[in-house]
């Protein structure tokens, strides 16, 4: 909510987007106080800076004392009015929102300044206060397309579906231009706006085909929002076709994709499209809504995954994995530490691979094992002395037990491997579960 114009938020999402962990502050002062100290103390003269402190109280969570100080200053910015709009949002306090509206309401700017009605509609939308919402639209002297985009995100959230759409059609009725957003905003009342006679997916498609015809198809928030629908209605053959022919991609777009396999049981797909993420050129870092999709729908279905931290960025390896850029400088280097192994008269554990291949083929498989790709990883890319820490879905393999105990050795690295059953604790050729597991 804190990016300027357009007045909805960042494509980010809706459901992608999840609130900071943890409780929300709470203001330390009373609802009633707010709004009895904005409508009753008397006006005393502002500090001269009083639009920037009352920006701060806001920030900082004090506001009684910004109430009380928006009444009387003269002139109140666009930007404090934002900033208590804000607050009374993130404080969930509909009264602050509402006295804030009747100081509008006497200020002249509040009839030029379109951007103000959309604020407050944001305000009462996300304090679930739809009527009031809907009320500043219709008594919202200008009606830019920032406001109806408002009025639609608004309706949206509240599950509103068809007047959502109902109003998208008056847009195009009006010639009122729609943009980006307004496509999106549609997009996500579908769901909610689907009947027996027409199911959420023809809705989609319909709003899909209109944004194409105006050339927002393939607009990066348009598109994402596209695979979270098609992902939503389970159509992952739609989403993946969208996702393909975007022109831009974000973090947001790659996880929404990410997202589409995991939620629809294909958690391998969305694991190698993880990994295709990261080996991008694009640098793309995964967020925590990212590495909560793979972890809750894809890591534990997977056979043979392990995945490794280095600097805070999450990597994945799958056994016998090609998609890794490193993947070549990771087989030479376990397969030099197997040499020396087998000088010390080391024989593969090839018990582990099931299939009826050659022992020689056997010996590959093993070599490939995620965990195994992940020590390595792990060696290459930390510094001498830093633990190795990784994570497997499985058992640990025999075969890898003895490879990990043996690399703790020989690279004089500590190696902590977390597998389904317990933590095993390399050092120095040694694990910590004496070799029983
Ligand atoms: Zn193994
Ligand atoms: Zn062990």
């Amino acid at each position: 909510m804190s990016a300027p114009a357009p007045a909805s938020p960042p494509a980010s999402l809706f459901h992608l987007s999840r609130p900071a962990a943890g409780p929300r502050a709470r203001p330390r002062v009373s609802r009633s106080r707010c709004v009895a100290s904005l409508a009753s103390q008397p006006p005393t003269p502002p500090p001269a800076n009083a639009n920037h402190l009352v920006q701060t109280l806001c920030a900082s969570g004090r506001l009684a004392r910004a109430a009380a100080l928006l009444q009387g200053l003269p002139a109140p910015t666009q930007r404090t009015y934002k900033s208590v709009l804000l607050a009374a949002a993130r404080a969930g306090d509909a009264a602050l929102a509402a006295a804030v509206h009747r100081r509008l309401k006497a200020d002249p700017v509040f009839r030029s300044d379109p951007f103000l009605s959309t604020r407050l509609i944001d305000a009462y939308a996300s304090l679930g206060e739809l009527p009031a919402a809907r009320q500043v639209f219709d008594e919202a002297p200008v009606k830019s397309i920032f406001v109806w985009n408002a009025l639609l995100k608004a309706l949206a959230l509240a599950d509103h579906g068809e007047e959502a759409l109902a109003r998208l059609a008056d847009m195009g009725r009006l010639r009122v231009p729609v943009d980006s957003y307004s496509y999106a905003h549609g997009l996500k009342a579908c769901i909610a706006a689907s009947t027996s006679h027409v199911p959420a997916s023809a809705l989609v498609r319909e709003i899909h085909a209109h944004a194409v015809r105006r050339g927002y198809g393939l607009h990066t928030h348009v598109a994402t929002t596209l695979i979270d629908c098609y992902a939503k209605l389970g159509i992952v053959s739609y989403a993946e076709s969208v996702f393909a022919t975007m022109p831009e991609r974000n973090v947001v777009s790659w996880t929404a994709m990410i997202g589409c396999y995991a939620k629809n049981e294909r958690p391998g797909d969305a694991i190698l499209l993880f990994q295709e993420m990261v080996a991008s050129d694009e640098d793309l870092v995964p967020n925590s809504v990212t590495i909560d999709l793979l972890e809750e729908h894809a890591l534990e279905k997977v056979p043979g995954c392990s995945w490794i931290e280095v600097k805070k960025r999450l990597h994945m390896f799958v056994s016998v994995d090609n998609k890794n850029p490193q993947i070549e400088e990771l087989q030479a280097l376990i397969g030099e530490f197997v040499t020396q192994m087998k000088n010390d008269g080391y024989v593969p554990d090839t018990g582990a691979v099931l299939y009826d291949i050659e022992e020689e083929e056997k010996e590959k498989i093993l070599l490939g094992h995620s965990e195994k790709l992940a020590v390595a990883f792990g060696l290459i890319n930390t510094g001498r002395g830093e633990v190795i820490r990784i994570t497997k879905n499985l058992r640990l393999c025999e075969d890898c037990h003895s490879v990990t105990k043996f690399i703790s050795k020989y690279a004089e690295r500590e190696i902590i491997v977390r597998d389904v059953n317990r933590f095993h604790h390399f050092r120095d050729g040694i694990c910590s579960c004496g070799d029983y597991w």
